[in-house]
């Protein structure tokens, strides 16, 4: 109920808030009944009413399980203490924080700041949890979902680093719940970043689809093996400049690479241009112009597989 999160969350504080993204606000919360740690998702929405319609979308989204997934437990649709409609969905708690972290340390205020950087064969793993949890919501689901907004912020690490996608289904809900909120939300995320995820068809008014997720996927692991941010000057403002990465394999992979990557737990001799070579080709050709040109998730697992058991 509204009252239990309220008190799970010490009244919403600004010390159990871990996160603030496009759709709301995210706390911390430990509920005592359960003895469980969890994440409260409070959602931003313009539309009044249709509790029910809210609740019965968000029972259809509990049913989308797999283990690269972050686990919907349950939701709350609810008036709060101001009489205000409250809405919010509780999701496992992941306690190494997003991938963007990870990333991105520098960025992080120190108290969050990881211990260390992740190694080369880390980030590798990551990549295929991600395209997994891409291929079960493309494919293996009762109907195909396109997530419509993958980037390093959505995909949090549990206790071993496992990756899961957090936020599918998000879209679906909100298209269909609350249209208005939704596109709000899409272009003030632009603003806020998530632009250079975002595949080319999409500013010119396609619709989402698993097409896009796959161009999204594709900056992500570019993202994940240079350490530049898609927006990074070196590619233009935008990795759909890909003209440069192209021109720059594979004799100048090492120049556009973070260093840090390379000192990340590779043996000595470990043929790391010819590995970043086979990766950055998996994710230029999930960043095709053309929609129906780029891999399939299938083809994606597959061949980051591939590449880990040659090299590792
Ligand atoms: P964004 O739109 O930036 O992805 P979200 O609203 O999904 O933002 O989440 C904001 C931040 O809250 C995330 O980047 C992450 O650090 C944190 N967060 C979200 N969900 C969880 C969770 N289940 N466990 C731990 N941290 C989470």
């Amino acid at each position: 109920s509204y009252g239990d999160l309220r008190n799970a969350t010490n009244g919403f504080s600004s010390s159990n808030m871990i996160g603030s993204g496009s759709f709301g606000i995210v706390f911390k919360a430990f509920i005592p009944t359960e003895k469980k740690v969890v994440a409260v998702k409070v959602l931003n929405l313009q539309r009044r009413g249709a509790m029910k319609s809210f609740m019965a979308e968000c029972e259809s989204l509990k049913d989308i399980r797999h283990r690269n997934l972050v686990k919907l437990l349950t939701a709350c649709s609810s008036i709060d203490f101001q009489e205000n409609e409250f809405r919010a969905l509780i999701y496992e708690f992941m306690p190494n924080g997003s991938l963007d972290k990870w990333l991105h340390q520098e960025e992080v205020e120190e108290i969050h700041r990881p211990s260390r950087t992740l190694t080369f064969l880390e980030r590798l793993k990551i990549a295929v949890d991600v395209a997994s949890a891409l291929d079960y919501l493309h494919v293996h689901c009762h109907e195909p979902i396109a997530h419509c907004d993958l980037k390093p912020s959505n995909v949090l690490l549990d206790d071993d680093l496992t990756a899961h996608v957090s936020d599918f289904g998000l879209a679906r809900l909100l298209l269909k719940f609350d249209e208005e909120s939704f596109f709000n939300q899409l272009s003030s995320a632009g603003v806020r970043g998530t632009i250079g995820y975002a595949a080319p068809e999409y500013g010119m008014g396609g619709q989402p689809s698993i097409y896009g997720d796959v161009y999204s996927f594709g900056v992500l692991i570019l993202e994940m093996f240079t350490g530049k941010r898609p927006t990074n000057e070196l590619f233009g403002g935008n990795f759909t400049l890909i003209s440069y990465t192209k021109s720059a394999l594979p004799e100048r992979v090492l120049d556009i690479v973070d260093k840090s990557i390379l000192h990340s737990g590779l043996r000595v001799g470990f043929p790391v241009v010819e590995c970043l070579t086979l990766v950055y080709e998996v994710g230029l050709r999930c960043c095709e112009e053309s929609p129906t040109n780029r891999l399939a998730t299938s083809e994606v697992v597959k061949e980051l597989i591939l590449i880990r058991e040659r090299f590792f």
